[in-house]
């Protein structure tokens, strides 16, 4: 049998420091399970046939701004692997877009979309194009011009994109409005859509709303309760300001939120209507610094890693945003339980950190899965030309976060304890792997 190592399988990713990142991680939990299979050399030939995204497209994108002038971005679509379903993931609008960034991405949501239990595949996608500081008909012309290239690739059972980092509902309300003039069809490609035109109720709060409900699971299986904890958040985009409305009604106490530039705090904990002022102003693309703050409410520039102590403590904006340095302040500071809500936060050094700590530690795959989870329920809804109550969707969506805590406990207990890092791993790529295999790939 050849010589299978990490090693081997990483060395020609030195290019793609993302994704390597990303694939590092995973291995270190898949290679010692696959001990398991013994000198198998057809596993390790597929482990490596499942390193490789089946496609990536890259598309020019020209649009006219409100001068009437052409720009030029750069448009993908990572679609990654659809061994379970359609591809399925993100759309991200960023200037640090690059295909680097959207292969790690697509590469985590094959594992966290199979978690979820439900038949989708991994994918991911968006450009290099800044919405700050454009106008509304920028924005759309934008959109259009981006859509107009990749309708050609997605349909809703080939691939199904939504939102992430820059497109909110506004953008796939323009995104959607596009396709369906370019394809004629209604038939529900992308999620997150408005709730009436064919959106799932409970999909803008499912990232934030589920991770909080994982972040219960893994308390609650070490005889811990939420009420009364304090935490700490950062971002203020979908995922935060929805892990801080949560938290609220559970009965904790979110005391920060943060941007590119700074952060908000308060000691007493945010008031469900500065978060509902956060979400208003992150709308119109607007900075925490210029929020009008109630008595008790400071705003601070950096990141709140290092200066606030708490129980909690919940990455909501970008990957790489805690260190190693970051991390040994967390736990510092008295953290209880890390769970990522934003995709890959920690650096591989951070989460040794964690890990080494003791602590509870909750990777992005399982902890931000509920976004995906209620895509995948509102492509079910499209299909059945239904629409699900508030309750009904938000019943499911408990349920999906049990189950993949459930996976987590099952396949990443070390006698009491559980690595929710190799439960998330291993737990995503058993289906996966399984399915390849059956399929003849
Ligand atoms: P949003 O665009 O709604 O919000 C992003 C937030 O992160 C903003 O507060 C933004 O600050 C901040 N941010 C972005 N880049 C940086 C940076 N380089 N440094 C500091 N802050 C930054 O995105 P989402 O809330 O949707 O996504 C957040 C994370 O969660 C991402 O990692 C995404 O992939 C992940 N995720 C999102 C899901 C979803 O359903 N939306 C599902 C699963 C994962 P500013 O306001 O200044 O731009």
């Amino acid at each position: 049998m050849a010589n299978y190592t990490q090693e081997s399988f990483t060395r020609k990713l030195d290019n793609q420091p993302l994704f390597k990142e990303a694939v590092t991680e995973f291995l270190e939990s898949i290679f010692p399970f696959l001990e398991q299979y013994g000198p198998d050399e057809e596993v390790y030939m597929r482990l490596e046939r499942l390193l490789e995204p089946e496609r990536t497209i890259t598309f020019k994108v020209v649009w006219e701004n409100d001068e009437g002038i052409l720009q030029v971005n750069r448009g993908y679509r990572v679609q990654f692997n659809s061994a379970l379903g359609p591809y399925k993931g993100g759309l991200r609008f960023d200037p640090s877009v690059t295909e680097d960034v959207l292969k790690f991405l697509g590469f985590e949501q094959i594992f966290k979309n199979s978690l979820t239990g439900l038949p989708l595949g991994g994918g991911k996608g968006g450009s290099d194009f800044d919405p700050k500081g454009k106008t509304d008909n920028e924005i759309r012309r934008f959109c259009v011009a981006f859509m107009t290239e990749l309708s050609r690739y997605i349909g809703a059972n080939t691939d199904v994109p939504a939102g992430d980092i820059g497109v909110g509902a506004r953008e796939i309300g323009y995104l959607y409005g596009a396709y369906k003039r370019l394809q004629n069809r209604v038939d529900g490609t992308l999620t997150g859509k408005g709730t009436g035109y064919g959106g799932s109720f409970i999909r803008t709060e499912a990232t934030g709303y589920g991770a909080v409900y994982f972040i219960k699971e893994m308390l609650a299986h070490v005889g811990k309760n939420i009420e009364g904890m304090r935490a700490v958040i950062s971002g203020s985009g979908n995922v935060a300001t929805h892990v801080a409305e949560k938290l609220i009604a559970e009965g904790a106490l979110p005391l920060t939120l943060s941007d590119r530039d700074g952060y908000i705090y308060a000691e007493e904990g945010l008031l469900q209507e500065i978060v509902d002022a956060v979400k208003v102003l992150k709308e119109k693309k607007g900075s925490l610094k210029d929020l009008p703050l109630p008595h008790g409410c400071v705003y601070c520039l950096g990141t709140p890693w290092k200066a606030i102590k708490a129980q909690l403590f919940i990455p909501s904006a970008t990957q790489n945003e805690i260190d190693e340095d970051n991390a040994q302040a967390i736990v510092a500071n008295g953290a209880v339980l890390v769970a990522e809500g934003a995709n890959m936060p920690s650096t591989l050094d951070a989460v040794k950190v964690f890990k080494e700590s003791g602590i509870l530690f909750g990777p992005a795959k399982a902890v931000n899965a509920g976004g995906v989870a209620v895509s995948g329920l509102e492509m079910n809804q499209n299909a059945s030309h239904t629409q699900w109550t508030t309750d009904e969707v938000d019943a499911e969506l408990r349920m999906i976060m049990k189950r993949i805590h459930d996976t987590c406990v099952r396949y990443g207990s070390v006698g009491s304890r559980v690595d929710y890092v190799n439960g998330a791993n291993i737990g995503g790529f058993v289906r996966v792997f399984e399915a390849m295999k059956q399929l003849g790939w």
